[in-house]
């Protein structure tokens, strides 16, 4: 399900793509699965594979191998000297592997293995699937593919990605037969994502999403797979396609939990953001404007929804890129009129800066989002101004 690419050509497939009878690899055709056999060195590797489960399992465990030595190479700076808080080794008895810091907890709980976290949270799932324990306890006991459980942070980046890779390794055999397998491609998508690996992502996501169409039980995850998808297309420039899948996302919500809930405003503002970066500054500015006031109304008063929807409502007035401090040449439009525009933009910007500052506190990734979007606008209107200083109209 998850060898999105033909193994010879590396061209993208689907997961119903012609395979290996033996061992499961698969191509995207009878001449590539050929020419992988005779000059790519199947005839060699096949019986291996299908020794260690099956071309998914052995895809897998390779992919986790690689993203715990990506992970522990990654922080080796910081576990030097340090022991594994589970197994309290430095090295790992069985893989040799390296720790990784992946957590805000203190002293030895801070410093593990991945496979040694991997290890502990398979025997949690699997005692509470064994014993029938509650949703509460499943949920918990799942919690633990990405999260501490100690000062409950989640993982971020490759520590993140390599778990992922360790809990899709774990599951990746029970296509179809329980939740978990999906569940585990789930939070492998998330890993990539975390880790920058949009290009990988995006086609999980895509399998994800083909499945989760497939079952009605599961619409409210339809929603969320769809906005991970569209993020991902973002990252990799495929805005059009992002564009659609958000407005999907965003019927989609408005229809399950009503037009003015906060699953649909944040699915608004994600909406808004690929518009701007589609240069359709004028539509993104008119659907904030009606979405903003609902989230007044609607959202918790220490909500960070509106502090985002405002933020895009700045630059979108602004005329200016997102994420960028300059078009490169001087605005178009009458200069008067920008000029209005940008001081607007920047009052606005200025006045999410300060509550998020109050809110969210200064060294939140949002309030760092929002300074530099400041900080962007204000060098526009320094540039607008001095045009206009200089005659231009
Ligand atoms: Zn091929
Ligand atoms: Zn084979
Ligand atoms: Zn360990
Ligand atoms: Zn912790």
């Amino acid at each position: 399900m998850l060898l999105t690419q033909c193994a010879s050509c590396a061209r993208p497939i689907s997961h119903t793509a012609p395979r290996c009878a033996r061992c499961h690899t698969r191509y995207c055709g009878p001449t590539c699965q050929k020419e992988h056999w005779e000059g790519g060195g199947h005839s060699v590797l096949c019986k291996k594979i299908k020794r260690r489960g099956g071309a998914e399992q052995y895809h897998a465990d390779k992919k986790c191998e690689e993203a715990i030595a990506v992970a522990a190479e990654a922080c080796a700076k910081d576990t030097a000297g340090q022991t594994c808080y589970i197994c309290t080794q430095a090295v790992h008895w069985k893989t040799k592997e390296g720790l990784v810091r992946m957590c805000a907890c203190r002293g030895t709980s801070g410093f593990a293995h991945v496979s040694c976290l991997a290890e502990q949270a398979k025997i949690l799932n699997d005692e509470a699937e064994a014993n029938r324990l509650g949703d509460k306890a499943q949920i918990e006991s799942w919690m633990r593919w990405q999260g501490c459980s100690l000062c409950e942070q989640q993982y971020v980046g490759v520590v993140r990605c390599a778990l992922g890779w360790a809990c899709w390794k774990t599951y990746a055999n029970r296509n179809g037969q329980t939740q978990r397998h999906w569940k585990a491609m789930a939070q492998l998508a998330i890993g990539l994502k975390q880790a920058g690996l949009y290009n990988e992502a995006a086609p999980i996501y895509e399998s994800l999403l083909a499945f989760q169409l497939q079952h009605p039980n599961l619409e409210e995850n339809v929603y969320t797979t769809q906005s991970w998808l569209a993020n991902c297309y973002m990252h990799l420039g495929r805005l059009e396609e992002s564009l659609e899948l958000n407005q999907k996302a965003r019927d989609g919500c408005a229809k399950l939990y009503g037009p003015s809930s906060e699953r649909t405003l944040q699915m608004i503002e994600s909406m808004s953001t690929i518009l701007v970066q589609l240069d359709r500054h004028a539509e993104a500015k008119s659907l904030l404007q009606t979405a903003i006031p609902v989230a007044v109304r609607n959202c918790r008063p220490n909500s960070d929804t509106l502090l985002l929807l405002r933020h895009v409502l700045a630059v979108a007035i602004s005329g200016l890129p997102m994420g960028k401090s300059s078009r490169g040449g001087p605005p178009a439009g009458s200069l008067e009129r920008r000029c209005a525009d940008v001081r607007e933009a920047e009052r606005i910007i200025g006045d999410v800066v300060n509550k998020s500052r109050q809110l969210l506190g200064g060294a939140h990734k949002f309030t760092k989002m929002f300074e530099n979007t400041a900080s962007n606008i204000r060098n526009f209107l320094g540039i607008c101004e001095m045009l206009k200083a200089q005659g231009y109209r």
